[in-house]
């Protein structure tokens, strides 16, 4: 075959010129950008040219410029961007955790876009601190003497155990060398301080003589961490804080206590378990208590370490406090969620992880309820949709045991597929809906669903996402 006629078929192919004469090219043009455009009309060309030669027809110039433009509006369409979480976890790490306060947003909102006094001492005109920025409100919410911030709770941990333990022994309890998930686990964070890990007890008992009879002169912390997602059950014995805060005080060795989740207020009062609050940690003698900004805390992703003076400038004297320090954006965000705590009454108004908790069972089945036919209209026949009794989650090791009373809808299919058919054409809307498949449906809880209005309208997508 002569190379003229194996090309034959190709020649009716439209130039990229020509193509960018189509109105659809036009708007993609103005939309995206030359490069793009171009990018994308010779990328389906060059698909149009291996369809030809499967037997495919030629197509028009608009085609191409149509495809072109629907290529570009997939590319244009950003990697980070909401969705619905009806996955009935709460503080969901793979969704991002917290959702913070309207307040928070405003401030880290107006932190990206002027220029704020973040090292600058204001009233002297020199060189400031950021930590002092959230520094008092630390203290006076926790009741330590001295805060300080870094990227998330791992960096806290890591960066206690280096600064009071690099090079020396952490006494641990075998029930507490645990895995929290994303990769974060105890024994390797410590090795990674260069901590000596001292394990004591058993992985059920550890008793207070086990932690006296470990400690020497090698001990740099007695460490404790709050078993964020498991329980240990049955026969056990852990020896409380208060009592490792009197021998470590005995023995001249600090003691650190990982809370994990750390909440500022008691949850009590808002219907849950109570978690152990900082004040508490900070009440009971620990002398380092580190928790997280984006669990139960309801503000951006960050690592709190409050307690003794001493201990916390030796921590920001460690210059592992430069790699793992915060921008100004969370900075900003973390100070006007910490301002909510002044005023418990309202907080559970106007932070949403505290709202999404406290959501009575009762308000989220009447919004199933409401729902539940427009969700039938969308999912269309053969699907059945009903309001069903659901189990929410805090999420991120969170009183792992604590389900709390929730309400949504479960859509069945007599096929097995249909429902992994419809919970990925869910996944695939404009705002991903994120359920759970379990028990034969797709369950959605609606307790973290605020915007029904919205919620419904993205669900009118459904037959497009589903052809
Ligand atoms: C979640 C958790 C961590 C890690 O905190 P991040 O903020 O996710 O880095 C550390 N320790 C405990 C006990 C936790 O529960």
């Amino acid at each position: 075959m002569a190379p003229d006629q194996h090309k034959a078929p190709f020649r009716g192919l439209p130039s990229v010129d020509r193509v960018l004469h189509e109105s659809a090219a036009a708007a993609a043009l103005d939309r995206h950008g030359r490069p793009a455009t171009v990018a994308a009309i010779r990328d389906c060309l060059s698909e149009a040219r291996d369809a030809l030669r499967s037997g495919a027809a030629l197509p028009e110039p608009d085609e191409i410029a149509e495809a072109a433009a629907a290529r570009l509006a997939e590319q244009a369409r950003p990697h980070v961007r909401p969705v619905f979480n009806l996955t009935g976890t709460v503080l969901h790490t793979n969704l991002g955790r917290a959702l913070l306060a309207e307040a928070a947003i405003k401030a880290a909102t107006a932190a990206m876009r002027s220029a704020i006094a973040l090292e600058y001492d204001l009233a002297g005109g020199k060189r400031g601190e950021r930590d002092s920025l959230v520094r008092g409100l630390l203290r006076e919410l926790t009741g330590a003497e001295d805060a300080t911030v870094v990227n998330n709770n791992a960096g806290a941990v890591l960066i206690t155990l280096a600064t009071l333990a690099g090079g020396r022994g952490a006494i641990i309890s075998r029930g507490e060398l645990i895995e929290i998930g994303g990769a974060f686990r105890m024994p390797d964070i410590m090795a990674r301080a260069g901590a000596r890990i001292h394990e004591v007890g058993t992985t059920n008992r550890t008793h207070f003589r086990d932690y006296a009879g470990a400690m020497d002169d090698d001990t740099g912390v007695l460490l404790k961490v709050h078993t964020s997602n498991y329980r240990i059950e049955g026969f056990t014995a852990e020896v409380p804080a208060a009592e490792l805060a009197g021998l470590a005080r005995d023995r001249g060795v600090p003691l650190v206590n990982d809370l994990g989740s750390g909440t500022l207020v008691d949850l009590t009062r808002y219907g849950l378990t109570h978690e152990p609050t900082v004040a508490e940690a900070v009440a009971e003698g620990a002398d380092i208590v580190t928790f997280s900004g984006d669990k139960l805390l309801g503000g951006p992703q960050a690592g709190f370490i409050v307690g003794r003076a001493d201990l916390i400038a030796r921590i920001n004297r460690n210059p592992m406090k430069r790699a793992l320090r915060i921008d100004k954006i969370r900075l900003a965000a973390i100070e006007a969620t910490l301002r909510l705590y002044r005023d418990p009454d309202r907080l559970a108004d106007r932070l949403p992880t505290l709202r999404h908790l406290a959501r009575p069972k009762a308000e989220i089945a009447a919004l199933a309820e409401r729902l539940r036919p427009a969700v039938a209209d969308a999912v269309g026949p053969g699907f059945t949709v009903s309001v069903a009794d659901c189990a929410s989650q805090i999420g991120s090791g969170a009183l792992p045991q604590e389900a709390v009373q929730s309400a949504g809808l479960a859509i069945r299919h007599p096929a097995g597929q249909a429902l992994a058919a419809l919970a990925a054409a869910l996944r695939a809307l404009p705002v991903p809906v994120i359920g759970r498949v379990a028990e034969g449906a797709v369950i959605l809880d609606l307790r973290c669903l605020d915007d029904a209005a919205g919620f419904l309208r993205n669900l009118a997508a459904l037959d497009g996402v589903r052809r």
